[in-house]
């Protein structure tokens, strides 16, 4: 079993919508400060099955840690889905569920900058933790745009309208409703965003709202590289049934390997790193802890950060050009170029 996965048990299940719960966890003391994350990151679930023995799903905290007192995550039902219908039918309070870790790397990193946050359906639950956290931690106005089919799958709905009662003068929220405006199209999009155009953007929700806010936003100037954005998918890897090592590292390293230093959990490990074998599976086989949950660049739970030397990445579905220009890559994608490089998670 993965070494990020714990049991925990559930203290409250809380039907949002017709169609949406969200499960609060109880946290044991021991596992507290594994526990501890960010506005934006999410967890992802063992869901049993008869099929396959279990299957993974990410689903994002919609708590925020700076004003909940425990985490929570918010599930919606796909439409001959599995494991959001399962979550959805089959979970009670009391149950004890197989949990990864918190991930992620959807996190504002300043509370300071203005926020635009634009949601649709089910992707409201990473924003909505960010938009508590920005309202609790700073100053900053936040404006949130939140598109849903109709009145009744507005999940949050009674929170949003406690938030707005609590800071009218720092939340702006527009509900677009499909039912009385049809779908958004990129043009009403970038009216509407003009003033919240220098704003930092967070956005999740299905590919078709995603691409039409991101189409409206760049007919403000605003590039899709600025835009931070979450991407809802089912993964097809299962942590859960994995058995690390992945592969077993040689007895003596290929000729030519590179050599890394990697910081994680406060420790530092020198390793030699082949130049065709991505950094995540390197550190897999010597039996490192590191964190991942896709193994495809989808999730960004194996972010880490390249201190020194050059590095190249196969594939990013997930790093927008500011987080590459820190210098933040994926390791599960991530070849050497130099012949020493230094590397950090826990950033
Ligand atoms: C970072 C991230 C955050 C997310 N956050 C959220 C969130 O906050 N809220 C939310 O609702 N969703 C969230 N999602 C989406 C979520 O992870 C799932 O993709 C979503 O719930 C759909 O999963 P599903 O199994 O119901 O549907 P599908 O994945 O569409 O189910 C069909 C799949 O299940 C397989 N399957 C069918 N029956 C079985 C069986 N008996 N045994 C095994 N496999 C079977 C099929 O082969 C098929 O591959 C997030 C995704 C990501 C990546």
């Amino acid at each position: 079993m993965n070494a990020r996965a714990h049991q925990l048990k559930v203290r409250e299940v809380i039907s949002e919508t017709a169609d949406a719960v969200s499960l609060i966890f109880d946290i044991p003391t021991d596992l507290t400060p594994r526990f501890s994350y960010s506005p934006g990151q999410y967890l992802t679930l063992r869901v049993p099955s008869d099929r396959t023995t279990s299957v993974a799903r990410c689903y994002s905290l919609s708590s925020s840690p700076h004003c909940d007192d425990r985490p929570a995550v918010t599930v919606k039902r796909t439409p001959g889905g599995y494991a959001s219908n399962w979550l959805c039918d089959n979970v009670s309070p009391g149950d004890v569920l197989t949990v990864l870790e918190p991930a992620g790397n959807f996190i504002p990193r300043t509370w300071t900058n203005d926020l635009l946050l634009c949601a649709a359906g089910s992707g409201i639950t990473p924003i909505i933790s960010i938009l508590k956290s920005a309202l609790t931690l700073g100053r900053a106005n936040v404006v949130l745009l939140y598109a849903n089919r109709d009145r009744a799958s507005v999940i949050f709905a009674p929170q949003l309208h406690q938030l707005l009662r609590r800071h009218p003068r720092r939340l702006t929220v527009t509900h677009w409703l499909e039912s009385d405006r049809g779908l958004p199209t990129s043009r009403a999009i970038a009216t509407w965003a003009r003033p919240y155009r220098r704003h930092d953007v967070y956005l999740c929700g299905p590919a078709g709202f995603a691409s039409t806010v991101k189409q409206g936003l760049n007919q403000l100037r605003v590039p899709d590289r600025a835009i931070h954005q979450e991407q809802y998918r089912s993964l097809t890897d299962n942590p859960f049934e994995h058995h690390t090592p992945v592969t077993t590292p040689a007895e003596t390293p290929p000729a030519g390997a590179a050599t890394v230093r990697v910081d994680i959990d406060g420790e530092t490990h020198t390793l030699p790193w082949p130049r065709t074998e991505k950094l995540l599976d390197v550190l897999l086989a010597h039996g490192i802890d590191a964190p991942y949950v896709c193994h495809e660049s989808a999730c960004a739970t194996c972010v880490c950060a390249v201190k020194h030397g050059r590095t190249r990445m196969l594939q990013n579905e997930s790093l927008i050009e500011e987080e590459l220009a820190q210098g933040l890559t994926l390791a599960c994608q991530t070849l050497p170029e130099s012949d020493d490089v230094h590397i950090a998670f826990d950033q």
